[in-house]
C-alpha cells in the first residue's frame, strides 16, 4: 500500500514539476481563468476548437503540486475529445474525487491515469485543488470567463 502511495506521489510530483501542455496559446477559441482562493491556486486554460472537438489545449498558472498535476493531467486527457465528452468527464471526475461512483463519463484508460488523484478525497481542502482544472475547462466550454471554487454554482454546490 505504501509503495502504491509512493508511486502516486511520484506521478503527481512529476506532473507538478514538468507540467504537460504548459504555456499560453496564441490562436485560441476559448479561454477561462480559474481561481481557488482557499489554497491560492490560479490557472488559465486555452482551447483551440475544431468544430466541437478540443483540437488543442494549454494552461498556465501557479499553485500547489496537486493543482498543477491535476491541470497537467486534465490537458492530456481532454485533448482530442468532444465538448460533450469533456463535460461528462468533468462530472465523473468530480464524483470520483468525492469518493462517489464515477459513472462512465471517463474512459477506463483515462480513469487509470486519473486514479492517482483519487487519494485527495481524504483531504477535503485538497479536493478543490484537484477539481480546479476541470472547473476551468468546463467554464471555457460553456463560455464563462472566470470561475472560482468559492463561487455559488461551483461544483460543490452544484450536485446533480
Ligand atoms: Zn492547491
Amino acid at each position: 500500500m505504501s509503495e502504491l502511495r509512493e508511486l502516486y506521489q511520484e506521478m503527481i510530483l512529476d506532473h507538478g514539476k514538468a507540467p504537460r501542455n504548459f504555456g499560453t496559446m496564441e490562436n485560441f477559441d476559448r479561454e477561462a481563468h480559474g481561481d481557488n482562493p482557499l489554497c491560492g491556486d490560479r490557472i488559465t486554460v486555452w482551447l483551440h476548437m475544431d468544430g466541437d472537438t478540443v483540437q488543442d489545449i494549454s494552461f498556465e498558472g501557479q499553485g500547489c503540486a496537486i493543482s498543477m498535476a491535476s491541470s497537467s493531467m486534465m490537458t492530456e486527457i481532454v485533448k482530442g475529445k468532444s465538448e460533450e465528452k469533456v463535460k461528462a468527464m468533468f462530472e465523473s471526475f468530480h464524483h470520483m474525487i468525492m469518493g462517489e461512483e464515477p459513472g462512465d463519463g471517463i474512459d477506463p484508460d483515462d480513469m487509470d491515469r486519473l486514479m492517482v488523484l483519487a487519494g485527495v478525497k481524504q483531504f477535503p481542502m485538497r479536493v478543490k485543488c484537484a477539481t480546479l482544472a476541470w472547473h476551468t475547462v468546463n467554464a471555457a466550454l460553456v463560455g464563462k470567463e472566470t470561475i472560482s471554487t468559492e463561487d455559488e454554482g461551483g461544483m460543490e454546490q452544484r450536485k446533480v
